[in-house]
């Protein structure tokens, strides 16, 4: 419509054009509850790929919580304040130990930043270790180590990569783990080398923007011990993995039987009020607590303290870990019939309600990608939210709010169905 082209010229002219929009025709949002969002004219749209919306958009706890927050006090974080110790306490009893210190910021790419000065101050080295094409912020510093921000964003002279290798090409295991340890010793030693050291491996504990890789239980612990054998620490990511996504644990890491040494989440941290953390054992801060003064005016603000607050505790309530893994184990089995059924699809990935389909049957990578670009702008024509990421572009990406149930289900498979049928290969 012309309107729609209006706002988006309008946008373009007032934000430039490298601010980019969701889908090829962008939809006007102006309302959401639950799973869906709604457009301007109330056409309703199922979100299964925003994963801000983890407990379901404009949950009425989180709503009450902030609005009553906001009437009565909401100020700057050097005031002491009942709300931030009681998420800090709250949040901390979800993690094993010895995790046990929490720093709250508003976004993702600051709990990295702190994160990644806290390594370095730790351990006296600056290198640092991520995945091929992980991303992990927009700050200049975090830009340094997010290899899929593309050459316009040159990774840092201290940061080297590794593989996120995919389960499927190793013939087991064993060999699996012996790839993973080879490609840390090569990075480690090349940081080494180079004079750098090596303070941290960085890594999400879902490999999204990888191409959405989950390893089986145990390799990301192989991992960690490589790393730790260098003097450096692990940091998780858990900004898309987190807070029950995976289904069986509150975090990612869980899976693969170790705990990191630091942790950084955001996203669904405030179900969509900013709000992210860094959580570690204290003993490793301690030596950039010396060092340096930290101080971040909102970051775990009264409203922000009490919107995280009130995601905890919906977690809990609802049960949306278990729900994960329950609703998340019939969206696996429907899209692996769906591959089963289409020669369009390479590959199902993924863990609770974290999935990545392959598209692999258009030839070239750039026929893939294209597929997938027009999959996903069918998917949003027919009013199912999706999108498509990884290296080449071709993979499927779904991450739906915990609160899916099998008619959301049932209907995203359809849905993806029909658009892989009336696709233009
Ligand atoms: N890490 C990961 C894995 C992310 O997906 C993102 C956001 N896409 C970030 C960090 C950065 O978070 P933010 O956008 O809140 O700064």
């Amino acid at each position: 419509p012309a309107d729609i082209a209006s706002m988006i010229e309008r946008r373009n002219g007032l934000l430039g054009p490298g601010y980019q929009l969701f889908y090829a025709d962008p939809i006007e949002v102006t309302a959401a509850r639950g799973v869906y969002l709604y457009g301007r004219d109330g056409t309703e749209y199922l979100d299964a790929y925003n994963n801000v919306a983890q407990i379901g958009h404009c949950h009425p706890r989180v709503v009450e919580a902030v609005s009553r927050q906001l009437a009565t006090l909401n100020t700057n974080t050097r005031y002491l304040q009942k709300p931030l110790l009681d998420l800090a306490e709250h949040l901390l009893a979800h993690f094993p130990a010895p995790l046990d210190r929490v720093t709250l910021t508003c976004t993702g790419s600051e709990a990295n930043d702190l994160a990644t000065r806290i390594a370095r101050h730790h351990t006296g080295a600056g290198g640092i270790i991520v995945t091929a094409n992980a991303y992990h912020g927009v700050t200049s510093s975090v830009a340094a180590y997010s290899p899929s921000l593309g050459p316009g964003a040159p990774l840092g002279p201290h940061v080297r990569t590794i593989a996120a290798p995919d389960p499927a090409a190793y013939p087991d295991e064993v060999a699996l783990i012996a790839a993973v340890r080879d490609d840390v010793r090569r990075a480690a030693d090349d940081l080494t080398r180079a004079g750098y050291g090596v303070s941290a491996c960085l890594l999400d504990t879902v490999f999204s923007s990888d191409g959405v890789f989950t390893h089986p239980p145990g390799v990301l612990r192989a991992l960690a011990d490589e790393v730790r054998s260098y003097g450096a620490v692990l940091i998780a990511d858990e900004v898309q993995a987190g807070f029950g996504r995976t289904g069986d644990d509150w975090w990612g890491f869980a899976r693969h039987g170790f705990v990191p040494d630091i942790v950084t989440m955001g996203k669904p941290m405030g179900n969509g009020y900013p709000v992210a953390a860094v959580v570690l054992r204290a003993e490793i801060g301690r030596a950039f607590e010396t060092a340096v003064r930290y101080f971040n005016t909102f970051g775990g603000s009264t409203t922000a303290a009490v919107a995280a607050q009130a995601v905890v505790t919906v977690i809990e309530e609802e049960d949306l870990v278990a729900r994960a893994r329950q609703v998340g184990a019939s969206l696996g089995d429907a899209l692996r019939d769906l591959a089963d059924g289409t020669d369009l699809i390479g590959a199902v990935r993924g863990v609770g309600m974290f999935y990545g389909v392959e598209l692999s049957a258009g030839g070239s990578s750039g026929d893939n990608a294209r597929i997938a670009r027009e999959v996903v702008n069918r998917m949003r024509r027919a009013g199912v939210l999706i999108s498509a990421s990884g290296p080449q572009g071709n993979v499927l990406k779904i991450r739906p709010p915990l609160t899916f149930d099998q008619t959301h289900v049932d209907r995203l498979a359809e849905t993806l169905a029909a658009a892989l049928r009336s696709v233009d290969r």
